[in-house]
């Protein structure tokens, strides 16, 4: 198992979030838009605070572009392919081709290990009897190490890892890092925090929320108290 870097905030069983770099305050909100005025300042005021919240108020989005944030994620594969939906943003993933995976999968807590009830378009998730989740935990964890032994079978008579890889399941660990503005990450935040996004991604969206709101105080209530829509 990979380890899991010091400043690492964990997620699922084997993944991670960190804030690899951040160029990010509520002021740059205030700052930028008042270009207009040819004004600026250097500590944030109460005024500020106004402008913020009535910027997300009339959806005035791109005050709210003047920052960065730079994470460094791993996650199973499935929650990635979700992830990289959010164009507006830059990725750079791990491949798979130069480096051999490693042997580290996803196994869903117990608890997480659920049954899908109602119609396309409006299901709900409710867990399973302890006796059938711990099935589904052994029969996952026979499948990884099926594949992963394929797979090192594979690198062992010479073939390519971009071809070995293909035998590696959607629940193998991926890393990537993702560069992001806030009005890019608060649009993320709004789909992936939601309660109808899939429970493995919103565990990472919950995770980077609390980042976001320790380096943008107010611009964080802003979007709260505005439905979390983002501008
Ligand atoms: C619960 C849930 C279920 C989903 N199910 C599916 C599914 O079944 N199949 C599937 O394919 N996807 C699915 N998605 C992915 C979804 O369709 C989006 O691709 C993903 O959420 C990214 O959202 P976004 O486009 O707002 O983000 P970003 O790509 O980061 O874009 C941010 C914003 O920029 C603007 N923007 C970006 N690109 C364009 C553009 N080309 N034209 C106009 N405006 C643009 C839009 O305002 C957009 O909201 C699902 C997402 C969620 C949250």
């Amino acid at each position: 198992m990979t380890d899991l870097p010091a400043d690492a905030h964990r997620v699922l069983d084997r993944g991670f979030v960190r804030l690899d770099g951040v160029m990010a305050d509520d002021l740059s909100v205030a700052n930028s838009a008042r270009v207009s005025f040819g004004r600026r300042t250097e500590t944030m005021s109460d005024e500020d605070r106004g402008l913020v919240r009535f910027l997300m108020r009339h959806r005035h989005g791109t005050p709210f572009e003047h920052n960065s944030f730079r994470f460094h994620v791993r996650t199973p594969i499935f929650v990635a392919r979700e992830w990289f939906r959010h164009r507006i943003g830059s990725f750079n993933e791990f491949s798979m081709r130069y480096a051999e995976a490693t042997d580290d999968f996803y196994v869903p807590a117990a608890t997480a290990v659920r049954t899908q009830v109602g119609k396309p378009g409006s299901y709900s998730f409710e867990t399973v009897p302890p006796e059938l989740a711990e099935e589904v935990r052994e029969s996952l964890g026979a499948a990884y190490a099926s594949a992963y032994s394929t797979y090192r079978e594979l690198l062992e008579r010479g073939i390519a890892r971009e071809i070995a890889r293909a035998v590696l399941p959607v629940g193998a660990y991926t890393e990537f890092y993702w560069t992001v503005n806030a009005r890019a990450l608060m649009n993320f935040l709004s789909l992936r925090s939601h309660e109808t996004a899939q429970l493995e991604i919103r565990e990472y969206a919950e995770t980077i929320e609390g980042l976001f709101e320790q380096h943008m105080p107010v611009t964080y209530e802003s979007w709260v108290a505005n439905d979390r829509a983002a501008p």
